[in-house]
């Protein structure tokens, strides 16, 4: 299969192509489109162009289009369920949990294309009525990771075209078919050409670079690593681009004396093992009161052993490869240097032959200090550590850089909110082991990223705020 990019439209013809990978089988499954800075330029010429048309759309259409393009991801489930399973290699209930959370944010966006508020006062002096309006920030260059291909996407483009805004997109080069299908389907549903443009590349930086040096383009939407973040918004800096960050996470998971050990555990591995351990809300720290921790470890790792590794195409995987042989490489090595700092490694279970496979595994003994609970994991791997008392604990938690998700379990939920008011961070899920939520805002704080996506708030990441004083 050989894809091309989408700018205006779909286009034949860029000279040169990269290959996609089955992780789970190392096979070329796709030959696609390798976008240069040239390509990027088009791209913008494309968005640029349909920009004042669509920001003319009446938000009924936007809306009614967005709508349609929700019940053609649907429909077309199977089809994009296959692609992610193929591309990113997560086991095949992920894929499909990720078709529908994508898909719903074309519905959550169409619902809100339509009720964009603004406001009205007057002022102190009273020599002026105030009128607040939102307009479309402009043309909108989005990149996304592969950890999510389908919903990364749809959570940036969903409410860029509410807002009326036109985009271009990049995808992460692992993972550029959802994304190009995604596209499709939107065409398919009404939007016109060159509101929506991909441009797929093995070059980020000449893509991405060309976008925030064009003065067309007027916003930067990224989800991706803390570090290529801190270098978009550098980028940004010379044009005062607006920037929103969706960035890397180091969830804790709070596990108190009174929680119920068995929903603790349930939402453990929802929380940790999701996507094969590769969500930036993935819980990457377990900690655990003395009380309780052996009970919990016990409870905890077997399910663990049990689980069920292999590729996305056999029906029984519920973990899948990891998306490359590096990222398998670098969660063994902070594997290693936990074990080799005094960590153990309690439950483990079996895993087939290949590069992109890590054991899920379940340590203990863990340092709070180690390496491993200071970094983002993004692996199937579960350090747990023991804690007393909750200035300690809450001391650990806040330490880190990062600022995501948390999730906490306790019996009581006054103590379940006092914890979680006390971490620094953008989300907390009680008694849950999930977090992302369309109509709910989706972000961190500290070097977890700015602003927010899903809900009110991420339509607004959209718009830009104008306000009319008129003399009364
Ligand atoms: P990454 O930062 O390596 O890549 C993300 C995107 O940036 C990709 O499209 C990549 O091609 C692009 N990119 C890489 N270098 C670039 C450059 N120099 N200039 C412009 N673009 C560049 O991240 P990843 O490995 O694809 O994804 C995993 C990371 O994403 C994790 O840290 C994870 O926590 C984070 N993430 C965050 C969220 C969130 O909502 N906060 C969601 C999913 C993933």
């Amino acid at each position: 299969m050989s894809v091309q990019d989408m700018i205006d439209g779909p286009i034949l013809g860029t000279a040169s192509t990269f290959p996609v990978f089955d992780p789970a089988t190392g096979l070329v499954i796709a030959d696609v489109s390798d976008g240069t800075a040239v390509d990027a330029s088009a791209a913008v010429d494309a968005a640029a162009a349909a920009f004042p048309g669509w920001a003319a759309t009446a938000p009924r259409e936007r809306a009614e289009i967005l709508r349609r393009a929700y019940e053609l991801m649907v429909v077309d489930r199977d089809r994009l369920t296959d692609l992610i399973c193929s591309e990113n290699g997560k086991p095949r209930a992920d894929a499909r949990a990720e078709v529908d959370y994508a898909a719903e944010f074309f519905r959550w966006f169409g619902e809100e294309a339509v009720r964009t508020e603004g406001g009205y006062g007057i002022n102190p002096a009273g020599t002026a009525h105030t009128v607040v309006t939102h307009r479309p920030v402009g043309v909108a260059a989005l990149v996304t990771p592969w950890n999510f291909p389908a919903a990364m996407a749809t959570r940036k483009i969903g409410p860029a075209l509410a807002a009326g805004c036109t985009v271009v997109l990049k995808p992460a080069a692992e993972t550029p078919l959802t994304a190009l299908a995604i596209a499709e389907l939107l065409s398919e549903a009404g939007v016109p050409d060159g509101v929506v443009n991909v441009v797929p590349t093995t070059d980020p930086g000449a893509v991405v670079g060309t976008w925030l040096a064009d003065s067309r383009v007027r916003k930067i939407s990224f989800t991706g690593s803390t570090g290529v973040g801190r270098l978009l918004l550098r980028q940004a800096a010379d044009r005062v681009v607006n920037a929103s960050m969706e960035l890397g996470g180091n969830a804790p998971f709070v596990v108190a004396a009174d929680a119920d050990i068995d929903a603790a555990v349930a939402g453990a591995m929802i929380a940790k093992f999701r996507g094969s351990g590769q969500a930036c809300t993935a819980a990457n720290r377990f900690y655990v009161h003395s009380s309780v921790a052996d009970e919990f470890v016990a409870r905890f790792g077997a399910p663990i052993r049990a689980l069920r590794v292999g590729p996305a195409s056999d029906p029984a995987t519920e973990i899948g490869p990891l998306v490359s042989a590096r990222a398998a490489a670098g969660v063994r090595a902070l594997v290693d240097d936990a074990v080799l700092d005094g960590a153990t490694i309690a439950y483990q279970a079996d895993i087939p032959a290949g590069e992109c496979y890590v054991a899920p595994m379940l340590l203990t003994d863990v340092r709070p200090t180690a390496r491993i609970l200071g970094e983002e994991i993004f692996g199937p791997v579960a350090p747990v550590v023991v804690w007393d008392d909750e200035d300690t604990l809450l001391r650990w938690i806040n330490e880190s850089e990062f600022g995501l998700a948390a999730y906490v379990y306790s019996g009581r939920l006054q103590d379940a909110m006092r914890i979680g008011a006390a971490i620094d961070a953008g989300m907390v899920g009680i008694n849950r082991g999930v977090v992302s939520d369309p109509a709910a805002p989706f972000g961190g704080t500290k070097q977890s990223g700015l602003g927010r996506e899903g809900a009110r708030e991420g339509l607004r990441e959209f718009q830009e705020t104008q306000y009319f004083s008129i003399d009364t």
